[in-house]
């Protein structure tokens, strides 16, 4: 059975890896590399690029004793973050030019990938490096830029984002700016995806008004884990009846009932998030998000290699043939279809 992911911020790991990262995403440590994607069926996703600011007021042990509220790294400047980008970006045209990933550009590229190469979708998580009057995106739209998430946690010219905290649902603040909307009429002309994880309640209602497929690249059921990065019923319908995708993270502080990122029986609680986001959204607007390389895993799912035990799970809970491919693959495939098909400049 393939997977097809939403979310992983491999291309920040390498970033931050010393030596030749084409070599650094063959195999070793990380959660998504060659060797460990082909051993899980790994055959494509979302790689986001990500301008890691100064977390040294972020302090990760509090996740392990909720209730928490996490400070917010500062905003970061666009020099900063497009110096940031670019790298990550060289990283990606770099994974390219080895035959490692091939990055879709139109719909026709999701099923054509050579060899053994992976298929990826160039994803900007937190767009800082773009400027308001978005200056840079067609750059990287070129570079094969194909997914937006206007903010991260931290705000941006274009919309707010939650903070990490439990529980709290997700109005914690202002949605789109002026510049956002214009940034997500944008990415809507060009077919490009609109990432709404990391975003207010209000943000993703306002990118709602703009007419888009709703897509929540990697966030859960606020029902079953009340965390402010986890969706309410109401999002969750919208995204099915907008034709968007919602991809299951897998990050155990998003999965665990009490909020904590205990590894241990964290997987327990992935099949309830998948029967409410299934019942909420519908079984065609379901996939994984699972945010490897950028949080912690339960324990039993501890990188690409390991994920086969999804299927086992979907199967245990009896999940037929056809849901357990939509969800591991066929949503995800699909929901690009729509997108890139929808292209309506260049
Ligand atoms: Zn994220």
């Amino acid at each position: 059975m393939p997977f097809f992911d939403g979310h992983n911020d491999a291309l920040l790991r390498l970033s931050r890896t010393e030596g030749d990262p084409v070599a650094a995403f063959a195999e070793g440590p990380g959660h998504v590399t060659r060797a460990k994607a082909a051993a899980g069926d790994l055959t494509g996703g979302f790689f986001a690029m990500f301008a890691l600011g100064d977390t040294a007021n972020m302090d990760f042990a509090i996740f392990d004793s909720p209730p928490y509220d996490t400070p917010l790294p500062p905003e970061m400047d666009r020099a900063t973050a497009w110096e940031k980008i670019a790298a990550q970006a060289e990283i990606a045209q770099g994974l390219e030019a080895a035959g490692a990933i091939c990055w879709v550009r139109e719909a026709a590229d999701l099923d054509t990938a050579p060899g053994d190469a992976l298929t990826g979708v160039l994803h900007l998580e937190g767009a800082e490096c773009i400027g308001p009057d978005l200056e840079g995106l067609d750059m990287l739209y070129n570079m094969g830029l194909r997914s937006v998430g206007p903010v991260w946690s931290r705000p941006t010219a274009f919309a707010h984002g939650v903070p990490f905290r439990f529980p709290s649902d997700g109005d914690t603040g202002p949605g789109l700016t002026e510049a956002g909307r214009g940034l997500v009429r944008a990415l809507k002309a060009r077919g490009m995806v609109t990432d709404t994880s990391h975003m207010t309640v209000k943000g993703f209602w306002d990118v709602a008004e703009e007419g888009v497929p709703l897509v929540a690249t990697h966030s859960n059921a606020h029902a079953v884990c009340p965390t402010a990065r986890n969706l309410t019923d109401d999002q969750l319908r919208a995204i099915g009846q907008t034709g968007g995708v919602v991809g299951l993270n897998f990050g155990t502080m998003f999965l665990r009932p009490d909020g904590k990122r205990d590894p241990a029986g964290a997987l327990d609680h992935v099949i309830a998030h998948l029967d409410h986001m299934i019942a909420l959204a519908g079984e065609d607007h379901v996939g994984l998000g699972s945010d490897f390389d950028g949080a912690p895993m339960p324990e039993g799912l501890a990188d690409a290699s390991a994920l086969p035990v999804l299927t086992g799970l979907m199967e245990e809970a009896g999940y037929g043939a056809g849901l357990i491919a939509k969800i591991t693959h066929r949503n995800w495939v699909a929901c690009l279809q729509r997108h890139l098909g929808s292209t309506t400049t260049g």
